[in-house]
This record gives C-alpha cells, structure tokens and sequence, in this order.
C-alpha cells in the first residue's frame, strides 16, 4: 500500500476487503503519506464503503491533515531533544547536578530509602591538566566517566557533581559487600586503564568516598555529605582508595 509514498485513492468494483463482523465491505481507499524531512513515517488510510467514494478535494484535505501531524511529531521529537540535552552535561554526557537532584526530589520518602551514594574524584587532576592540558583532562575525564558508566547498573544515577567529581545514586544497593566490591572495580579499573592521545600514554588513579544508608532517616544533604567525607578521608589516607562507612 506505500505506493511509491504518493497520496493514492483506490477504486474497486469488488471489495477491497471483504466485510468483518459488523463492518462493510469496503470498495473505496484513499491514503496519504505522512513524511518528516522527506522520510517516510506512515500513511494516513481512510476506507469506505460506496464505490468511487473519493476525489482530489479529499486528498488535498488529507494530505493538509497529513502534514500538521508531520509538524506535531517534528515538534515532539524537537522538545524530547531538548529536555533530554537539558539534563546532560555538555562535555561528559552524563547527568548533570540538577537532573540528578530533580530526580531525587522526585522519589517518595527518600529520607527513609535505603541507598548507598558514592562520590568519585579524580587524584591530582590538575597536575594531569598542567602537564598534558586541558584537553587531555577532558579526555581523562570522558573516560573515568565511562568506566564508572560500565560498573553500575542502568538504575544507578550518575551525574557530574563538580568539575572532575562524580555522584551515584544507587537505589536499595546496601550490601556492604557488594558495594565494596563495585567501588573496588571503579577504582581498580580506572588505575589500569591507559589513558592515550597522540604520543600521550598515561593513567590516573580516582578516591571514592561513599555512605550506605540502611535503616535509618537522614536527609539527601546528610547523606551526601557523609559520603563526601568518607572521600576526604580518602585523599587524606593518600589518594587511589575506597572508604564508606561499615553498616551492622
Ligand atoms: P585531589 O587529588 O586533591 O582531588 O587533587 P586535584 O588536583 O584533582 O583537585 P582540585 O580540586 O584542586 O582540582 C581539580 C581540577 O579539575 C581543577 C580543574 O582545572 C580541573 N577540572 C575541573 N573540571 C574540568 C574539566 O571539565 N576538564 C578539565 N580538563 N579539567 C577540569
Ligand atoms: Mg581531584
Ligand atoms: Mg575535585
């Protein structure tokens, strides 16, 4: 039925197609195509039941028809661009702060979830821009960002807190265990990745602070300030760790 994406009206002298249950025959057919920048998306169908039903006037209207849903859909896709990039950082990709706080504002009782937040900061990465530049920091940072992306769950909420330091929300990720271990992994792998740019061949090392919160109530502010904590601890210990707080 596409033919070659044209407006098209069907005339028959036998049914189309055949009559279901109440419905009848139907001898008449007209469809127009609904195009965006040229690609097709779909045909607009409408079917009767006399024969010779339909003329150009009903194309010229169904093709107006045709072209203000084009527009809406062209507008819809234009709108969940923009509220998609609105909530990533430009540079990295990831979340940005905001969405990260607006989607939290949005969940019923965080003050009493259980969930765990990490913060992840980059060990001496100013001396990393001084030496090889800031465009090779930003390289730097891409790729923490995906190797933190590759450990977490699609649940798990990453965003850019600051300039080289990462948030995680990780919902009902309480297990000590299993948090250490998934803390381990970010840091271990950022430690071994390369990090390479033309003749630049380096690596870099991360600190993570987090702050499991089971069975207790505290504010997101709390919880995040805590987990920060646990990072200076981090950087204070010597830099390339994990810390959080041992939960009973
Ligand atoms: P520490 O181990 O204590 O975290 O040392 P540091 O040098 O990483 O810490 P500090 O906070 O002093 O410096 C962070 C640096 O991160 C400073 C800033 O120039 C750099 N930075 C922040 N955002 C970006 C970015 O988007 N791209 C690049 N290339 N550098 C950034
Ligand atoms: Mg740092
Ligand atoms: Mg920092």
């Amino acid at each position: 039925m596409r033919h070659q994406e044209e407006p098209f009206i069907i005339n028959n002298e036998t049914p189309i197609y055949e009559a279901v249950k109440e419905t009848p025959p139907v001898f008449s057919c007209l469809g127009v195509p609904i195009t965006l920048k040229k690609r097709l998306l779909g045909f607009i169908i409408i079917a009767h039941e006399e024969k010779n039903y339909f003329s150009a006037q009903h194309t010229i209207l169904l093709s107006s028809l045709a072209s203000h849903i084009s527009v809406s859909i062209e507008n819809n896709l234009l709108y969940n661009k923009i509220r998609e990039t609105a909530n990533l950082d430009g540079l990295t990709g990831i979340f940005n702060k905001r969405y990260f706080f607006d989607t939290l504002s949005t969940y019923k009782d965080i003050d009493t979830q259980n969930y765990t937040i990490a913060m992840i900061d980059i060990d001496r990465f100013k001396k990393v821009n001084d030496t090889y530049g800031h465009l090779f920091g930003d390289i730097v940072l891409k790729k923490v960002i995906q190797i933190i992306k590759d450990n977490i769950r699609p649940i798990d909420i990453a965003a850019r807190y600051g300039g080289e330091e990462i948030i995680i929300f990780f919902k009902d990720f309480t297990n000590p265990t299993s948090v250490e271990t998934c803390l381990e992994s970010i840091r271990y792998t950022i430690e071994q990745t390369p990090i390479i740019d033309d003749d630049i061949v380096t690596s870099v090392t991360a600190s993570l602070g987090a702050y499991i919160k089971y069975n207790e109530v505290l504010t997101l502010k709390e919880a995040i300030n805590r987990a920060d904590s646990n990072l200076y601890i981090c950087k204070d210990l010597g830099r390339n760790r994990i810390h959080f707080n041992k939960i009973n």
